[in-house]
């Protein structure tokens, strides 16, 4: 009983440290202007309020937990905030959404200076209004650990949704930019030495690119299948197999990689490509025909795409297989090789 009691209290008082500061902390995190022609009402009620419109809601939510997601010393206040976005956007260019409004619910431990806690908030305000979206809503509390979880609400098309269930026979597999590169820099701020491209690499780990626009472009194509590389590209072919009910096979020397990625060692490169995660890149699959929109769309917006294999019927071998420059081919697990015995 004491027990209870005892964390009763604190549990009220830590909800009263925050309460003394929630609503300058709130007034200073609430944007001035919404950019969002649908919003009835933003910051400031029991709830934010969305007119309809003629369009398919898109949401998705995501949790990032210090010292889970992200660790202090490899990422500045700014960057927690900024990649926590950018997480939540890259999901809604994963389903061909446009993103319009997001919800942060923040618990704030008392040791982090709260000039830290708006520069979390400013590294999502400044790639929210590059992508022209609203912060609507969200919670504040205290708590024991730095938590975030973003709500992002988005936009699609009818009968324009890229669902992971869309891989057909005969689709061309690819995938935008290069892959590793996030890990990589997660691994060269770990580990002190001299790297060419370092920048780069970090650049990658602490500021990924969602990549929203290249997937409105490609508006135009009727299907394609589609998933962001959070996870590692062994994941994300074998969900879009999975819910597709076929085999990708994929050539790993066509994965592409940044050219500086050589100088790390071959087994770190081989885990990283495949397996490492947070590249924010897409994986995608379309019709052969629909190859050369791809390409056109890439070209436009400067993005790199990649074709990497192929869907063919499902395998008894498995969902995901990989041929290797010996042709030889493994099934390729969610988090790792499998091989086979042919
Ligand atoms: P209530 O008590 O009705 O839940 P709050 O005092 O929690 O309201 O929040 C007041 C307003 O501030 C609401 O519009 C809420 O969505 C918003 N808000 C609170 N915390 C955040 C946050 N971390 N980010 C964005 N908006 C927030
Ligand atoms: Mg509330």
């Amino acid at each position: 009983m004491t027990k209870f009691l005892l964390s009763l209290n604190l549990a009220v008082k830590e909800s009263l440290v925050i309460a003394l500061d929630e609503f300058s902390f709130i007034d200073t995190i609430k944007q001035s202007m919404y950019k969002q022609s649908s919003l009835l009402k933003g910051i400031g009620d029991d709830a934010a309020v969305i007119g309809s419109i003629e369009q398919e809601l898109v949401i998705s939510k995501d949790m990032f937990v210090e010292n889970v997601h992200f660790a202090k010393h490899t990422m500045k206040s700014y960057d927690i905030g900024y990649k926590a976005l950018a997480a939540n956007l890259s999901d809604m260019a994963a389903m061909g959404a446009k993103p319009a409004y997001y919800l942060v619910a923040i618990s704030i431990p008392n040791d982090w200076p709260i000039s830290e806690v708006y520069s979390i908030f400013q590294g999502m305000r400044d790639l929210a209004d590059k992508f022209e979206i609203d912060l609507i809503g969200g919670d504040t509390v205290s708590g024991k650990e730095l938590v975030i979880s973003i709500t992002i609400i988005g936009y699609g098309q009818k009968d324009r949704i890229r669902y992971r269930s869309l891989a057909r026979e005969g689709d061309i597999v690819f995938v935008t930019g290069t892959l590793g590169d996030s890990q990589a820099g997660l691994y060269i701020l770990n580990t002190p030495g001299n790297y060419r491209d370092s920048s780069y690499f970090i650049n990658r780990h602490q500021q990924p690119i969602p990549r929203v626009e290249f997937a409105l472009e490609l508006m135009r194509l009727s299907r394609f299948s589609l998933n962001d590389i959070s996870d590692g590209i062994a994941s994300e072919a074998n969900e879009i197999a999975e819910a597709s009910n076929v085999t990708l096979v994929l050539k790993e020397e066509n994965i592409p990689v940044h050219l500086a990625f050589q100088q790390f060692d071959s087994e770190l490169q081989y885990k990283w490509k495949l397996f490492g995660g947070e590249d924010f890149e897409l994986i995608g699959t379309v019709p052969r025909e629909d190859w050369g929109t791809v390409q056109s769309v890439a070209d436009k917006m400067n993005v790199k795409v990649t074709p990497i294999g192929y869907v063919t019927q499902k395998q008894e071998s498995g969902f995901v297989l990989l041929q290797n420059r010996q042709n030889t081919v493994q099934r390729l697990d969610k988090k790792g090789f499998n091989h086979l015995s042919r």
